[in-house]
């Protein structure tokens, strides 16, 4: 029965995937915070319509709508953000490859969404102690085995957070198996709690060096990884997956007369890998035969066999509501748009029969308990 299961799983997992393609962006809007109420500036611009659409009230005539696969406005609980990727984080135990981003310039609520507080875990911990859950409720089928990796991306250079080695930087080597990290400590890791213990000395490397933490962070690319073999003990089939939790560097634009020296340097990596990121995912999404350009950042590289093929990608696109940051609302509502644009032209040769399909595999995926948006 349970290999039953697995297959259906796959089978219906698999077909939606190549009935509307593998990215999903959900639109995430936080709360005003102080800084904004000081600021002046705190007119709330960002409005959810609808679980699928929000508006921009660029001023009192115009305004801009965007549609994504979810909204989640600002009193979405950090409960009711992990239960929209649960179902790809227990893909992953399936055999899947599956990347969950936060997008969105400084002070957005990227690191809030992910991490979250102490007492209000975001996605990383949920996702990972449900990955631990989900194999303790298959042990009698499956023996699962995982593996944990931390690194951050600083300038397109690539830094260990565990081990000693972190203040080398290390580079990605092409293999048949896919792309490699070179010398990147990768640990054996046998529960939840010692995932989330290695996830806090990776945290203390991270400051490590900088001596400003909040400013650092915003200017690299946290990514987590945690990969998984499984053995079903029936018939000895093997799958491998992996799951990266991508906590983005902030996306916001900084003017070449602001920023001189380090500063610009900084500014211009950052700027590149994002567009990198988005030029890959677009390129995916077109489905198109042809040149999808990994090699422009190091966070491609890292990331090339958890974007295409039957790889799974979720994009939060972190919003603040307010008028101060509106412009950079709209450049990262604009990204996000671009990354589902695709999607909706791939969609668009759906035709009736598609998407009748579509809702039958969704009513499926519900009936199994799997989200149906998903
Ligand atoms: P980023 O990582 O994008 O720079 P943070 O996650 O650090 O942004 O969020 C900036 C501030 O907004 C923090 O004080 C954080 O606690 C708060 N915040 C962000 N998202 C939410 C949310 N959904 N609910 C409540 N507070 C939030
Ligand atoms: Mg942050």
């Amino acid at each position: 029965l349970y290999m039953k299961e697995a297959a259906k799983r796959k089978l219906v997992h698999n077909k939606l995937i190549e009935l509307q393609g593998n990215i999903r962006v959900i639109a995430r809007v936080r709360p005003v915070v102080q800084a904004e109420l000081n600021s002046g500036e705190h007119r709330e611009v960002v409005d959810c319509t609808t679980d699928e659409d929000l508006v921009v009230h660029r001023d009192s005539t115009t305004r801009t709508r965007f549609e994504f696969d979810r909204v989640c406005d600002q009193d979405s609980t950090q409960a009711q953000a992990y239960e929209l990727v649960s179902p790809l984080v227990t893909s992953v135990l399936d055999g899947y490859n599956v990347c969950i981003f936060a997008y969105g310039q400084t002070g957005s609520g990227k690191t809030y969404t992910m991490e979250g507080p102490e007492d209000n875990r975001g996605v990383n911990f949920q996702a990972i102690a449900e990955m631990f859950s989900v194999a303790e409720e298959r042990v009698e089928d499956v023996e699962y085995k995982f593996k944990f990796n931390m690194l951050e991306i600083y300038n397109e250079t690539i830094r260990d957070l565990l081990g000693d080695s972190q203040l080398k930087q290390l580079n990605i080597r092409q293999t048949a198996a896919g792309n490699v990290v070179e010398n990147l400590t990768e640990i054996q890791v046998g529960s939840a709690q010692e995932v989330f213990d290695a996830m806090n000395s990776g945290a203390t490397n991270r400051s490590v060096g900088s001596h400003n933490m909040n400013e650092h962070s915003s200017r690299s690319h946290l990514v987590v990884c945690v990969m998984t073999s499984g053995v079903d003990k029936h018939n000895g089939i093997k799958s491998k997956g992996k799951l990266h939790l991508i906590d983005l560097a902030g996306s916001e634009r900084i003017s070449k007369t602001d920023a001189t020296g380090d500063r610009l340097k900084e500014a211009q990596a950052i700027n590149s890998s994002l567009s990198a990121l988005g030029n890959v995912i677009n390129k995916l999404g077109e489905k198109k035969p042809g040149h999808v350009p990994y090699r422009d950042s190091k966070l491609t590289q890292l990331l090339q066999d958890s974007l295409g093929g039957n790889s799974k990608v979720m994009m939060f696109v972190n919003l603040s509501p307010v008028s101060y940051n509106m412009s950079e609302s709209l450049c990262s509502l604009a990204f996000a748009a671009r990354c589902r644009a695709v999607q909706l032209a791939g969609a668009k040769k759906n035709d009736d029969t598609d998407k009748r399909e579509i809702k039958k595999l969704r009513a499926v995926i519900r009936a199994a308990g799997i989200a149906a948006k998903l």
